[in-house]
């Protein structure tokens, strides 16, 4: 497959033994994404976000955009090793997290190609919550404002 272009949205609401702050973690993620052989194609600023649920600590953002050649599953896989690294454990949805990452959009279009065909494993670019969460727009309005969303057909910056 040639390649193709991936924004990933990241985030992380408690500290790193090793990399400090959320923010710091978030840094020392977008330079791991580039040493995992996805070539670091843009990045946003980190953005400050007040905890939401009951976790009760702030969340440092942002977005990367990756080229690759792997398709959406097995950037996934990466990804979710690069959280295991960060020493991310299973469970608690809303509980402090050290490093959270999601695939946001694929210049592929969908993911699975007929959307109406749920995957086994829950795996679906866009994401989901895209139009719902700000603290990923912002972000990825500052590196890709343009970008279309391929089932709204609308733009980032107009979600
Ligand atoms: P969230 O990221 O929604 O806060 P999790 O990180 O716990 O919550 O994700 C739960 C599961 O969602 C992941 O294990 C993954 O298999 C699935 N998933 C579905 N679509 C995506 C996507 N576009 N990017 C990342 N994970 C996704
Ligand atoms: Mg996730």
């Amino acid at each position: 497959m040639a390649k193709t272009s991936y924004a990933i949205a990241l985030g992380s609401n408690r500290r790193h033994g090793r990399h400090g702050s959320p923010a710091g973690a978030v840094e020392a993620a977008i330079r791991a994404l580039d040493e995992t052989k996805l070539d670091l194609v843009a990045r946003s600023s980190i953005y400050r976000t007040a905890a939401l649920g009951p976790a009760g600590r702030s969340f440092a953002n942002a977005v990367a955009i990756v080229a690759t050649r792997l398709e959406p599953p097995k950037l996934l896989a990466r990804l979710k090793w690069i959280e295991r690294e960060f020493g991310r454990r299973r469970g608690r949805r809303w509980g402090p997290r050290v490093l959270d990452l999601d695939i946001i959009l694929w210049s592929g279009g969908t993911w699975p190609r007929y959307p109406r065909f749920a995957p086994p494993d829950g795996l679906r670019v866009p994401h989901r919550e895209l139009a719902r969460r700000r603290f990923v727009l912002q972000p990825l309005a500052e590196i890709a404002p343009d970008w279309r969303d391929p089932l709204s057909g609308r733009s980032v910056h107009q979600l």
